[in-house]
């Protein structure tokens, strides 16, 4: 074995690139890469001689091979939502049903009719995609599915307000994280926003001062991520559709998670649906697809078809119009709420928001003992948790459920803690993403299934 002491023994660029060991990295991923590769390796190679250490010649070859692994790891990859939000934004809302994964893959690979009727030979349209389901679902006339529910208001507001006035309560001027703001949105629209009532109260007289000759729409916003509670009044949806149809203005309520289910029917609190926004008098609603109701992610348009084809002539529509993968997604989607029977079983998003809390205890005992011995030095437990929703869908409602809580028995002596435990986690070849709260790792199984997948992951842990 060739051991290396002074970094004049190490080989040149050239030589490690070109050793035939490596050359199935060649192969694979090209010379320019390996060569940058190897540059990496040898300047980390020389630093560790530089401090006194030797490195053998074959560990120069495992490292570039790892090395050259880590480069071509896509940057956006698969992690372990333990978090106990279902519905985590950051980490990429809802999860596909195996059908629309299989509806995606079928359109990707190759040609397919997404503007092209297949029965007359001619031009079709891409929106008639989803719409008709859309328009079975939910009872309305007609629908339009957009990139996300930030757009679908966008265009909304844009094509039936822009240079005009709306009313909202000031209740509902809110902020959904990541920079979607309404006033915002109101301006980027091309529309002016008229403030109306207070924060905690707004009346029906409030919107009737507010309409004049210049107001476009009324419009009421669901309040998804906050909740006020105590003194507070809002107008209800029936009120405000009466009295903007009584002034001939149409009424547009963005649901904002937008569900096409009675929730409570799986012991979930009730949301309301996008049957019953359009039942209450909205002659359009918004929501999104990637929320509550478990698609892709989209903005999804429905209501009256005269409304909805003002929104198709807006060349806004051309830049915010869905792709082929998308369309086939949530088609597959909607495809399932048409057999609610198997609903909670088929769609992840609802399987999980409805698991069983006995389930999820039972699967936490089945894995304490696995994660308590890679956890040496550190306590596990099973413990009580509750999960949310997440995306601002039942903002303020818990679901009980179970974790796994990891904590230290002794900090000072045993140099170790939480956040590094978090980061090793964070580190396995498929990341686990916990919380930490009161000074422990909680792990909430609630979306946890694959029992083996996570066991075979825990074995690259490596805790320092
Ligand atoms: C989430 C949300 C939006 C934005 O939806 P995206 O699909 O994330 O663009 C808009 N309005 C309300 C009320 C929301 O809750």
């Amino acid at each position: 074995m060739l051991t290396i002491d002074t970094p004049k023994k190490l080989p040149s660029v050239d030589r490690l690139a070109n050793d035939p060991n490596n050359a199935f990295l060649v192969e694979e991923y090209g010379m320019p890469l390996v060569t940058q590769c190897v540059q990496t390796v040898l300047s980390e190679a020389r630093r560790h001689i530089l401090a006194g250490r030797t490195i053998e010649y074959a560990s120069l070859i495992k490292l570039l091979s790892e090395e050259t692994a880590r480069a071509v790891q896509p940057s956006l990859r698969p992690v372990i939502n333990l978090t106990g939000t279902v519905l985590h934004t950051n980490l990429g809302r809802a999860a596909l049903p195996e059908s629309a994964i299989l509806a995606m893959v079928d359109v990707a690979r190759g040609a397919s009719n997404l503007e092209f009727d297949i029965k007359t030979g001619k031009r079709g349209d891409r929106h008639k995609h989803a719409e008709d389901l859309l328009c079975k679902l939910t009872g309305a006339e007609s629908a339009l599915v957009v990139n996300n529910n930030a757009a679908a208001v966008l265009l909304t507001l844009n094509s039936l307000a822009k240079g005009k006035e709306v009313p909202v309560s000031r209740g509902e001027l809110i902020e959904i994280g990541g920079a979607f703001r309404m006033p915002d949105i109101m301006a980027r629209a091309g529309c002016k926003l008229v403030e109306v009532g207070t924060t905690n109260r707004t009346h029906g007289t409030d919107f009737e001062q507010a309409i004049g000759p210049r107001t476009a729409l009324l419009m009421k916003v669901h309040t998804s991520n906050f909740e006020i509670k105590g003194f507070t009044k809002s107008v209800t949806e029936p009120a405000l559709a009466e009295i903007a149809h009584r002034h001939a203005l149409p009424f547009v309520t963005d649901l904002g998670s937008g569900t096409l289910i009675a929730l409570d029917k799986y012991q979930l609190p009730h949301e309301t649906t996008v049957t019953e926004a359009l039942e209450a008098g909205a002659d359009l609603v918004t929501f999104s697809g990637d929320k509550l109701l478990g698609g892709p992610q989209a903005g999804i348009i429905a209501g009256q078809r005269k409304l909805i084809a003002k929104l198709k002539c807006n060349p806004m529509t051309r830049a915010m119009r869905p792709d082929k993968l998308t369309l086939a997604a949530l088609q597959a989607v909607l495809r399932l709420y048409t057999n609610p029977a198997r609903l909670a079983v088929e769609l992840p998003t609802l399987r999980w928001l409805s698991r069983d809390v006995a389930e999820i205890e039972q699967l936490a005992g089945r894995l304490v003992t696995t994660v308590q011995n890679h956890c040496k030095g550190f306590k596990v437990i099973v413990a009580p948790t509750h999960s949310q929703v997440g995306s601002g869908a039942l903002p303020i409602d818990r679901l009980e459920s179970a974790a796994l809580k990891i904590s230290l028995p002794d900090r000072r002596r045993s140099g170790k803690s939480i956040n590094k435990l978090a980061k090793a986690f964070r580190e396995l070849p498929v990341p686990v993403i916990g919380r930490i709260a009161d000074d422990a790792l909680w792990f909430d199984l609630r979306c946890l299934e694959d029992e083996n997948h996570f066991v075979e992951n825990l074995r690259s842990l490596a805790i320092v």
